[in-house]
């Protein structure tokens, strides 16, 4: 007798190989069988007639690592199809502990006390994945360690390279990560302190990954007028490194740049015909989302948090901040010059509330203040912790990423923990509700693929590339995480305005064989797995 039976659906197995009509059985959490017609018992039938049946998606970019510290179910990603979350992108993780970069992880209030057990999670990577297995989840979630933490740990924020002793704190960061089961290392190669490795570092660090079979993953050192470097330099840590490449939310930024993306995509299919296992994720918008701090050129921030928000005090070093941000783009590429301060809106200020959803030059006409000067309040105000979001990318260039077989599918968001009135007003960028959808939508609204080539590129491609076994695809013996939706239906409502508002076309969500979603809505189910990377060594 099976637990589920999934009926008359149209099978998409997450190879790319051509559909079929066919059941599906999963048992004990697994996928039991996969055939034209399944006839046994099961406790559950699930009528999927005129219905895609898939494996569930795989988000290659998330920046859900604090789901470790509280229970939740994860709605936003249940609600997309999302059945597994890759974290720790950017070189921004929790652990190891020393993490005072300018972006903390701890982002929600918690008391003294929850905070100091916090920090002894992260100690470094075994504890934390230590303490990931005693929390239960909605989604799978696998880890990857980050450069900004392992540097911090090693030589704080200063921007000077590594001594061979700081080279190898850093180097043994990432190695008691792999044998924990993480399944890479990545960079935030324009946040401070990953900002200040250079090729030989990052490589050094990325070749430990890879003797576990580990993926080197990079936000890459620039994404607009130093695009072409940027892409060369992660190519290049590939092959000194031995490590797969994964290129972070893929994007040309910037007016100059428009059409950079065929360029791009050269260089990464030329890399892959040498020999490279190579790929990237990619987030179907226009407008980035980032923390506002991470805006001002990294030279200005090697004193780490409470330094830093006594000199964003003073007029003349205001004055230096943006100067630099329009005029030295080449050493550093801030957001803010791609966007300019009108395309720049707040979308996250928890002690400023009266300035979310609106840009830079409105926050500074209502505070009677220049925008460089409404910039620097926002960030001394929240103590830092302010997210924006910047229009800064082109249509076409999307579209030319979204088609291509390398490129899968990525959120660049983590776990939204609040369920929201689906009409609150910003608050959030709609990429952490709807990038599946959106995704699916936008490469069969445009004719760039087939269905099944759509869904591999985000199911059985990504599980390949990071190595996540026995997941990915509906075949016999693999885990049932498995997504039912009208595929001519699936439609995102969210919008930078109204981000919380919900998708429409999924049916059915399976994470290990456990019902979690029901006609669009996530049931709450804790039913996710801390998946350990057991790679080569
Ligand atoms: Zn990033």
């Amino acid at each position: 007798m099976y637990d589920i039976l999934i009926k008359g659906g149209t099978v998409l197995d997450g190879s790319g190989a051509p559909r079929f009509k066919g059941d599906v059985a999963v048992k004990d959490g697994l996928i039991a069988r996969v055939a034209p017609s399944i006839d046994g018992e099961a406790a559950r039938v699930i009528d999927a007639e005129g219905l895609f049946v898939t494996p569930g998606f795989i988000d290659t970019h998330s920046h859900a690592d604090d789901l470790v510290f509280y229970h939740s179910d994860s709605y936003n990603c249940i609600e997309q199809g999302i059945t597994t979350v890759l974290t720790g992108n950017c070189g921004v993780t929790p652990a190891p502990f020393p993490f005072d970069t300018p972006k903390n992880p701890i982002k929600r209030p918690v008391s003294d006390e929850r905070r100091a057990e916090i920090l002894r999670m992260c100690e470094n990577g075994a504890t934390y994945i230590e303490e990931a297995k005693k929390t239960e989840f909605g989604v799978n979630i696998a880890f990857l360690m980050g450069h900004c933490s392992v540097r911090a740990h090693a030589m704080g924020m200063s921007p000077q390279k590594p001594t061979r002793e700081q080279m190898e704190d850093m180097k043994n960061s990432v190695r008691i990560a792999m044998e924990a089961g993480y399944y890479g290392f990545s960079t935030g190669l324009v946040y401070a302190p990953s900002v200040y490795g250079d090729v030989d570092e990052i490589a050094e660090l990325a070749a430990v990954a890879a003797e576990y079979g580990g993926v080197y993953a990079s936000h890459i050192r620039g994404e607009g007028n130093n695009l072409i470097n940027a892409i060369e330099e992660a190519i290049e840590v590939g092959r000194k490194s031995g490590a797969p490449v994964l290129i972070s939310h893929i994007k040309v930024m910037g007016k100059n740049n428009l059409g950079k993306s065929r360029r791009v995509l050269e260089m990464i299919h030329d890399a892959k015909d040498s020999g490279m296992n190579i790929f990237a994720d990619q987030y179907p918008y226009d407008s980035g989302s980032a923390p506002l701090i991470s805006q001002i050129p990294p030279k200005f921030l090697t004193e780490g948090g409470a330094k830093t928000l006594e000199h964003l005090k003073d007029p003349k070093f205001r004055d230096e901040i943006e100067w630099s941000i329009f005029n030295e783009s080449d050493e550093f590429e801030s957001i803010i010059y791609d966007a300019g301060y009108e395309g720049s809106t707040i979308s996250d200020a928890v002690k400023t509330p009266q300035y979310v959803g609106k840009n830079l030059v409105q926050i500074a006409e209502e505070m009677g203040v220049r925008p460089i000067d409404a910039m620097c309040e926002l960030l001394i105000t929240n103590g830092v912790t302010v997210q924006g979001i910047y229009k800064c990318q082109n249509m076409e260039d999307i579209l030319v990423y979204a088609a291509d077989p390398l490129v899968f599918a990525g959120t660049d968001w983590g776990n939204i923990y609040e369920h929201h009135d689906i009409d609150q007003e910003s608050g959030c960028h709609p990429r952490g509700i709807s990038t599946m959808i959106k995704r699916i939508e936008l490469i069969r609204d445009n004719g760039l693929r087939t269905p099944e080539e759509t869904i591999r590129t985000m199911t059985g491609g990504p599980a390949l590339a990071m190595g996540f076994e026995k997941r990915g695809f509906l075949k016999e013996g693999y885990a049932a995480d498995i997504c039912v939706f009208d595929y001519d239906k699936v439609h995102a409502n969210s919008d930078y305005v109204h981000p919380y508002r919900p998708n429409e076309g999924l049916e059915y969500v399976l994470v290990n064989g456990v019902v979690n979603l029901e006609h669009g809505k996530c049931l709450g189910k804790m039913a996710g797995q801390v998946l350990l990377n057991k790679g080569k060594k």
